[in-house]
């Protein structure tokens, strides 16, 4: 069996499929998508609630997400995630929303209904935050916040999940300054309480972020490979601070390196995948999920 399906597989699915014992009934949408761990956390789930489907990984390129959306009821899904980089486009390409994913503005889960209709749903932001509070031991909305990326999906997430939850100060970082303007400006109206900055993400700007921030959390997709550019120059952070790098894959990146070195606490994306896993698997099957089988396939 491949490990990564294309858009082309899904077309023909039910015969590419047909001599599965376990049909290919959820799936994850993503370009890149091979690194995705989804499929070892769900597959045990599956199995351990007797559910007779298989979750596998899809590459699905941008421009081919409205008609692989419409493919999946066709081909008998029951729903998928989506990843990089359809979530923000997903927003208007399914039949409704969950408050969950109107008010992140993305939607990472879709489930298929009895009737063939689409819901979008959004388990990033609960995820993030059950993770960061079994990371750190302090809940998200009790710290002052720096996210880096917070004009892509996951940090437009990070970012009104944690201003949801309390959070007293956030600095908002992005490459390109114009996305994370309207996150601001939707967090101001949404919690005026919440003290909000944009910055573009430059080392002077940085430098002086990290001095008013307890948690960092990195929201980018910098660091996934190996020759990505530094964000946050070594040194520039302090033994208080606390790193939650939305990244898994690899499983330490230069800025949780550049982190723990500087003495400060430091956690990956996995706990974050776990979460908002649990999560989905609750919305598609309207049942709890089997929260160690799928701990166990991530080798949490
Ligand atoms: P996205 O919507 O494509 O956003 C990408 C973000 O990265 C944008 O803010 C973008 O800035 C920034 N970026 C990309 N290249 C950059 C560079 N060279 N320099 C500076 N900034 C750069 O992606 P996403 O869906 O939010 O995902 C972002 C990351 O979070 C990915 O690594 C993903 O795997 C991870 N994630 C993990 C989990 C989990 O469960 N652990 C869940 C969700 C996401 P611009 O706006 O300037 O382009």
């Amino acid at each position: 069996m491949a490990e990564v399906y294309s858009f082309e597989d899904l077309i023909h699915w039910n015969a590419l499929t047909a001599g599965w014992q376990l049909p290919g009934r959820l799936a994850v949408f993503g370009d890149p998508v091979a690194h995705s761990r989804s499929p070892q956390m769900h597959n045990p789930a599956l199995e351990e609630a007797g559910i007779p489907a298989q979750y596998v990984r899809l590459l699905i390129r941008e421009e081919e997400l409205p008609a692989a959306l419409r493919e999946l009821s066709r081909q008998g899904f029951l729903g998928t995630n989506l990843t990089i980089p359809h979530k923000v486009a997903a927003l208007g390409l399914v039949d409704r929303l969950t408050d969950s994913a109107r008010h992140l503005r993305t939607v990472n889960t879709v489930r298929v209904e009895s009737d063939g209709t689409l819901s979008g749903h959004n388990t990033d932001g609960p995820g993030l935050s059950r993770a960061v509070e079994e990371a750190f031991g302090v809940p998200l909305g009790g710290q002052r916040l720096l996210i880096l990326g917070a004009g892509g999906g996951a940090g437009r997430a990070a970012a009104v999940q944690s201003a949801l939850e309390g959070c007293p100060a956030l600095v908002l970082a992005n490459r390109t300054l114009s996305k994370v303007e309207s996150v601001a400006a939707e967090i101001r109206s949404l919690r005026p309480e919440t003290s909000v900055t944009v910055i573009d993400g430059s080392p002077e700007s940085l430098n002086r972020a990290l001095s008013g921030v307890d948690l960092i959390l990195n929201a980018s997709s910098v660091g996934m490979k190996v020759d990505d550019p530094v964000l946050v120059p070594a040194g520039t952070f302090l033994p208080r601070h606390r790193v939650y790098d939305m990244i898994y894959a690899p499983e330490r990146t230069r800025l949780l390196e550049d982190a723990a070195a500087a003495g400060a606490s430091v956690a990956n994306g996995l706990a974050m995948l776990l979460w908002q896993g649990v999560l989905a698997f609750e919305f598609w099957f309207d049942r709890p999920a089997p929260v160690d089988a799928m701990r166990r396939g991530l080798g949490l």
